[in-house]
């Protein structure tokens, strides 16, 4: 199974599901294998790539047929011999291809249709002789077929006549899985000629050869495995990095990164749905002093706390917004769908939470508090990021300004900084 220079992302898509359901397939997983067949052919139906159609229904007559239901893969095929069948044209064998034929060869022995199947081989063998392709697996392939069909139809001087090209083509070019099966085939035919002795030793020669080949398979098998897991395995950590890129690691909040994938999409939503997206930069107020008086140590379990504080009560308010920590003592909160009067008494009702929490174990006499600035979509003029976080810090500026521990809102509700209520410091 190759993939074309041409092919299209869906189409390279439909090439992976094939690769993938043939590995599954090595692994025993057939239910699974089949699955992925199915959606590889629905896809490449849906990107009508007749290309990858064909390959994923020859695929799935396959796998339906060692599943040990010739009847569904026979209407497989159907459907494949439909699909390469020019419209108000009559169905014709010189349309498929080898492969394809092999398929259907082996699907109609498998239904007792031995004749049809001979005809098919045939067919099958001639085009394949005069193509000049050396395709030698292909070729011992037919052989063994057509052999299995002569045998059927009583022809067994024929049929031993396919079976000996057939060894002859295995141990010229090492085929060794070929092989054994033309051991059961010769097996199969000594019994049909009334020589049971022959028929008992060659079966023997044959499960001997099955044994060498699985356990190749088995090591085959156990690698593929291993692939697989390191597949698995390598994409959960590359999530895991992702993750991490995304997190400030002190605080456990979200970063100015994360910021930067997410705050676009949310603003553009808010613009086209009309609903309002409210943002807020917080910034701990005095913060140095803390680290001065105290220690660093101190201060970094300051702004973890804060960090706690901040990201449950924007839960609590919306599950669709987040707080990220922008650097330092910084934090932005987002809140999508918030009418800009709630997020105004949400915001003061945050302020409000980190000054009265009880900060007395942590930084004894000195308090902590923040300020914010924010603005929301509603009446802004540019509705960018940098738009809406310059519009932010411009009031958490004129909030640092008017004292500190307050929320300059934008629109404003009264002109300048506006002080909400105050609650008395506990303790
Ligand atoms: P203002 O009220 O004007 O914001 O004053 P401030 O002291 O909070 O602001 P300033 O920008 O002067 O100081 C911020 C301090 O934050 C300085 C820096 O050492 C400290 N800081 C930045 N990142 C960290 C950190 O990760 N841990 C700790 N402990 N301190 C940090
Ligand atoms: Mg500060
Ligand atoms: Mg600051």
């Amino acid at each position: 199974m190759e993939l074309l220079t041409d092919d299209t992302p869906a189409g390279i898509r439909v090439g992976c599901l094939l690769q993938f359901a043939l590995a599954l397939d090595a692994v025993d997983s057939h239910a699974e294998a089949l699955k992925r067949i199915q959606q590889a052919e629905q896809l490449a139906v849906d990107i009508g790539d007749l290309r990858w159609q064909r390959m994923a229904l020859n695929h799935q007559a396959y796998a339906e047929l060692q599943a040990g239901e010739p009847q569904r893969a026979w209407e497989t095929l159907e459907r494949l011999m439909a699909a390469v069948t020019p419209p108000g044209a009559a169905f014709d064998l010189a349309l498929l291809r080898l492969e394809e034929v092999d398929t259907l060869a082996v699907v109609q022995i498998a239904l007792g249709r031995y004749a049809e199947a001979e005809q098919t081989i045939q067919r099958c063998l001639h085009v394949h002789e005069s193509s000049g392709v050396a395709d030698y697996y292909g070729q011992a392939e037919f052989l063994l077929t057509l052999a299995k069909a002569q045998r059927h139809l009583g022809r067994t001087d024929l049929a031993q006549q396919s079976l000996h090209r057939t060894s002859a083509l295995c141990t010229e070019h090492d085929l060794a899985d070929l092989a054994a099966q033309a051991l059961q085939e010769q097996a199969e035919l000594h019994a049909a000629t009334g020589d049971h002795v022959r028929a008992f030793q060659t079966y023997k020669d044959f499960y001997a050869a099955v044994e060498t080949l699985r356990s190749a398979q088995l090591e085959a098998q156990a690698r593929t495995r291993q692939a697989m897991f390191e597949t698995t395995e390598a994409r959960t950590r590359a999530a895991q990095f992702r993750d991490q890129a995304r997190t400030d690691p002190l605080t456990g909040l979200r970063n100015r990164r994360y910021v930067d994938e997410h705050l676009p999409g949310l603003i553009e939503r808010a613009r086209t749905s009309g609903a309002n997206l409210t943002i807020a930069l917080a910034d701990l107020d005095h913060f140095k002093r803390i680290n001065d008086t105290l220690s660093h140590a101190v201060g970094d379990e300051v702004l973890t706390t804060v960090a706690t504080l901040l990201d449950t009560a924007l839960t609590r308010i919306t599950g669709a917004g987040f707080v990220a920590r922008l650097g330092g003592e910084e934090f932005l909160l987002v809140l999508p769908d918030t009418a800009p009067a709630d997020a105004a008494t949400h915001l003061d009702d945050i302020r409000l939470t980190i000054r009265n929490h009880d900060w007395r174990p942590v930084t004894g006499d000195l308090p902590v508090t923040v300020s914010m600035g924010s603005t929301t979509t509603a009446g802004a003029t540019d509705l960018t990021q940098s738009g809406l976080l310059a519009d932010a810090d411009r009031n958490l500026y004129a909030a640092k300004h008017a004292g500190r521990d307050r929320v300059v809102n934008n629109p404003p509700p009264h002109s300048g900084a506006r002080r909400y209520r105050d609650a008395p410091k506990p303790g």
